[in-house]
């Protein structure tokens, strides 16, 4: 039997997660679970690629078995590629990372500290040292003969042998792959328990590709309810189908709409969805879903996030508003990294370079189908704008970078249009010598169509589009224009440009006792009194000086005490 010394490193980084991570000690679950994947993944991969091995019969799937009692224990086993003699010490005694060596230089020491920092790397392995006292680890690498047997307390220092040939644990493993057994400590006892472990399980590795099954010891009862004896079960507890990892043109419709409802929460259907699987620099895949109804939360500040992150399909976190801007937070859906860290926190997912460009490059796509469905789907589109439009124009003034995309997606109403129009078809219905695009704002539809304002518009034919939602008084303005052309509110003085309202020069003197008069009467209640040609039937009507905010900004700003 051989010992080691672990590497200074893992000395530091195994106090560390016993220090920093105990709050989350279930995860070590998820570690296991992870690496047992990885290791399905590359023997498959063999199995696929490498002339020898391309007979041998493979079943991938990982094993979950437990003991309760004095010397309670949690064993994860998995048939896939395996580790020899100098794999275990290499793998299971160093950190191979460079990255995460480098880091761990970096670390003071100061678990408070570090334990902000230790969610940049995925802790692994080591992490079933918060719940165990002891493990071991028996081995057989694909291709070889020898079963090795790793064993650690997790203080220093680790040993590896061979398996004797009546080492009755080593014996379970009859083929390749790698058993472990944590011995569990105080702390690691409550994994000792069919509920507690499929709990985890369904939280962090449902869709872990491969199988994964526990065995539990289940009583039995007859009718009156005397025990009869008990029986050993086995059972899948994953629904082992990470669907977005399937190739698009294998799934079927309805399998979407399946997933759609095991991730959202809303037994109503998809309206639409949107699958990108990205191959290059970086890997991922997403998976949007846009529900048909939107969610009952929406307009609530403390909404639920619906897009879950995964690295490599295993679950990282469902509460990560960062994601995706706030505008989309309707979109329900996966995200899933190839190159992320497993233990990624929240701090760092926010400056993550690698989340950031998925997340651009996802707002980019995102955009672009609903744009695409704009054109070739209209009725889709329209009920998706009777939902959303509002979450949208949210986007206009949250997300500049993508403000021409979003002022081509949002709807208004209109005096020309059945129902809603876009800015872009507004413009083809421009008058030839049309100088601006107009709209008036207030809250009530009917009441801004029977504007006096609109009538001179109305007259020559001009298009104004009606804006009752409250949000368009805040967003409009700031668009100023779309393209080339200048978006004008009708209740803004400058707004008659079209209406010839300046040239009128013989009639301003004609009025202009009458204009004296009124202005006497008004006083100091108006800022100025002028003649109007964009009246037709009535008498007058009020209009904002161009440098002055609106009526509606003005009575909100009113409310918020300026
Ligand atoms: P990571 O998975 O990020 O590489 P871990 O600490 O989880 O870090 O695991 C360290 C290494 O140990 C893995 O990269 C792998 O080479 C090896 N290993 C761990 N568990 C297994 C397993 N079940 N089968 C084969 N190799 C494993
Ligand atoms: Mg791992």
């Amino acid at each position: 039997m051989a010992t080691h010394q672990f590497q200074t490193e893992v000395g530091q980084l195994l106090h560390l997660i016993t220090h920093s991570l105990y709050s989350h000690k279930e995860i070590f679950i998820r570690e296991l679970v992870s690496n047992s994947s990885d290791a399905l993944d590359k023997l498959k991969y063999l199995t696929l690629t490498d002339d020898k091995l391309k007979e041998m019969s493979f079943d991938p799937k990982i094993h979950i078995n437990f003991e309760e009692g004095d010397e309670p224990r949690v064993i994860v086993q998995d048939n896939g590629l395996g580790m020899n003699d100098a794999d275990l010490s290499e793998n299971l005694g160093t950190i191979a990372k460079s990255g995460t060596k480098a880091f761990i230089g970096q670390l003071t020491g100061d678990s408070k500290k570090d334990s902000n920092l230790i969610g940049q790397f995925g802790v692994g392995f080591y992490s079933a040292f918060m719940v165990s006292d002891k493990i071991d680890v028996y081995s057989r690498k694909v291709g070889e003969e020898i079963t090795w047997h790793w064993s650690s307390d997790g203080k220093g220092e680790f040993t590896i042998e061979k398996a004797g040939d009546d080492d009755a644990e080593a014996d379970k493993l009859d083929g390749p792959g790698t058993r472990i057994v944590c011995h569990l400590n105080e702390e690691g006892k409550e994994f000792a328990n069919r509920w507690q472990i499929q709990e985890v399980i369904k939280k962090y590795s449902n869709h872990i590709a491969f199988t994964i099954f526990l065995t539990y010891e289940k009583t039995n009862y007859d009718d009156k309810g005397e025990e009869t004896g008990k029986e050993t079960v086995t059972e899948q507890v994953n629904s082992a189908n990470a669907l977005w990892k399937r190739s698009k043109s294998e799934i079927s419709e309805e399998e979407y709409k399946e997933f759609y409802k095991s991730i959202s929460h809303d037994g109503g259907e998809p309206l639409f969805w949107l699958h990108t699987q990205a191959e290059g620099t970086l890997e991922y895949t997403t998976l949007f879903y846009v529900p048909k109804t939107a969610p009952f939360d929406m307009n609530y500040a403390e909404y639920k996030p619906g897009v879950k992150l995964y690295v490599r399909r295993v679950f990282i976190t469902d509460d990560e508003k960062e994601l995706l801007p706030t505008y989309l937070r309707f979109l329900k859906g996966v995200i899933d990294s190839e190159d992320l860290p497993l233990n990624v926190s929240r701090e760092i997912l926010q400056q993550n370079r690698i989340m950031t460009n998925i997340r651009n490059a996802s707002v980019n796509k995102i955009l672009a189908e609903f744009k695409r469905i704009a054109l070739e789907d209209p009725d889709s589109y329209k009920e998706f704008i009777e939902q959303y439009n509002r979450p949208l124009k949210e986007g206009l003034y949250t997300d500049y970078s993508h403000k021409e995309d979003l002022m081509e997606l949002v709807r208004f109403k209109s005096t020309k249009a059945e129902g809603y129009t876009s800015l872009a078809e507004y413009s083809e219905r421009m008058l030839p010598d049309q100088k601006a695009i107009y709209y008036i704002t207030g809250d009530k539809e009917s009441t801004l169509r029977n504007s006096p304002l609109l009538e001179a518009y109305k007259k020559k034919d001009i298009e104004v589009l009606i804006m009752d939602d409250d949000i368009d008084e805040i967003v409009v303005p700031g668009l100023m224009k779309y393209k080339e052309t200048d978006l004008k509110a009708v209740n803004r003085s400058d707004a008659g440009e079209d209406l010839n309202e300046k040239a009128d020069k013989k009639k301003e003197k004609d009025t202009k006792p009458v204009v004296e008069k009124v202005q006497k009467a008004l006083g100091d209640r108006v800022k100025e009194v002028k003649v109007s040609v964009r009246l037709a039937d009535s008498p007058s009507c009020i209009v904002v000086d161009e440098s002055d905010p609106t009526f509606q900004m003005q009575s909100m700003m009113k409310a918020m005490g300026q």
